[in-house]
């Protein structure tokens, strides 16, 4: 290799990615002729439902869909969006200069920062969370200032401790309800006050709201656009994948001020082309038929919910009652690092969690159950779980 093949710092800069090792496990396991039972990834197993298959295969066919899409997301798309925000959160919002489309809502993230931080900026960044923020943070040239979350606080940040001189060059807030690993809820008295607390800093608040659909009350339903105020400082981030089991074909959307908007869309016009129109037409046909299909779904990952926080139970693990998204954040052992936990799960039982150190050092003693698995497959955890050695 050359000097002039070397990568760019900011990839040289990256952490080294954790799951080499945990993806060699799984790989020997199998090789032994044991089964997985595998509870890793934030997939679903479950189909998009055909009623977005069967739009799509009837869009695809239309030679307009198959052009350059617009950068925003077409006007039926960002309408069916409007709308869906209205009915599902009591959020109004422009589709003209409010909405977006993106592709998947990690993508849009991911540009948000990019055009919103420079060096020397900061962000503050939810620990345990999903590792975009902060990358995207480091990527743009800011430095990441992360908000430990803890179980006794419901997983929500204490904003008071973070200092002067931090807050006065934070630009950005990222926070995640439902959150991602720990399935806690929005607390909505504590969002509408940090709506005040981030205006009177001048912060932009980024709620990614990739879970917003799985919530096992419908009461927790929640966007935070709808508090007083939000509409100033909120970018909003939405996505299919979860919501419809759509996340090879990656479509989500932005929702919120103005500014904020233009700002993203100024760097996606630079940089990518759009969402495929088909993809945006079939995912608009299937706002339209939301409520009733995802009734089926929320009712499916609670059986799953209950199944494996039953056998945890049984079986002496602490781990936290998640209320959304479809993962179970449980404690490991005292004295044994997550990463090395899950690997022994997985060299002893065959169950594959994800370690809490993969989302922030706040993670580090936990680990992530998914329920992205059938209810007969998670009930196989039993009677692994008998097989480790280490009694939690
Ligand atoms: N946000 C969170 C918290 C997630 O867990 C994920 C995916 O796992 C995403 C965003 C990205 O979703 P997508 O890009 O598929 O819309």
């Amino acid at each position: 290799m050359t000097q002039k093949m070397k990568p760019a710092r900011r990839i040289l800069d990256l952490p080294p990615y954790l799951f080499k090792e945990i993806d060699d496990k799984k790989r020997a396991v199998l090789a032994q002729g044991r089964p997985l039972i595998n509870l890793g990834i934030g997939d679903p197993d479950l189909p998009t439902p055909s009623f977005v298959v069967e739009a799509m295969a009837r869009e695809i066919r239309r030679t307009e869909n198959q052009k350059y899409p617009a950068y925003e997301g077409s006007a039926a798309f960002r309408k069916a969006v409007a709308g869906y925000m209205r009915e599902r959160f009591g959020v109004e919002a422009d589709p003209d200069r409010e909405v977006m489309a993106l592709i998947g809502s990690k993508e849009g993230i991911a540009h948000f920062a990019w055009g919103f931080i420079d060096p020397g900026d900061i962000s503050l960044v939810p620990d345990p969370g999903y590792p975009v923020y902060r990358i995207t943070t480091e990527l743009s040239g800011g430095t990441a200032y992360m908000l430990p979350m803890e179980e006794r606080s419901g997983f929500f940040p204490d904003l008071s401790e973070i200092p002067e001189s931090v807050l006065k060059k934070a630009k950005i807030l990222y926070l995640n309800y439902p959150n991602n690993p720990t399935g806690a809820v929005a607390d909505r008295e504590r969002l509408a006050e940090t709506v005040v607390w981030a205006k009177k800093h001048g912060l932009i608040i980024v709620p990614d709201a990739a879970y917003a659909e799985i919530v096992y009350d419908p009461g927790d339903r929640f966007s935070l656009l709808s508090l007083p105020g939000a509409r100033d400082v909120v970018i909003e981030f939405h996505s299919f994948s979860k919501t419809f089991n759509m996340t090879g074909w990656r479509i989500g959307f932005a929702v919120g001020n103005q500014t904020l908007i233009s700002g993203l869309l100024k760097i996606k016009t630079n940089l990518d082309s759009g969402v495929f129109d088909a993809i945006q037409l079939a995912s608009a046909a299937g706002l339209s038929r939301l409520p009733s299909f995802l009734d089926g779904l929320v009712a499916e990952y609670k059986i799953r919910k209950e199944a494996l926080t039953e056998i945890l139970s049984i079986h002496g693990w602490k781990f936290f009652p998640p209320a959304g998204a479809f993962y179970v954040w449980a404690e490991c052992p005292k004295g044994i690092a997550s990463k090395d936990w899950t690997m022994r799960l997985i060299g002893q039982t065959g169950i594959v969690t994800t370690p809490g150190s993969g989302f922030g050092n706040a993670g580090e003693g936990y680990v992530r159950f998914s329920l992205t698995q059938p209810v007969q497959v998670i009930r196989r955890v039993d009677e692994a779980l008998s097989k480790i050695l280490v009694k939690v």
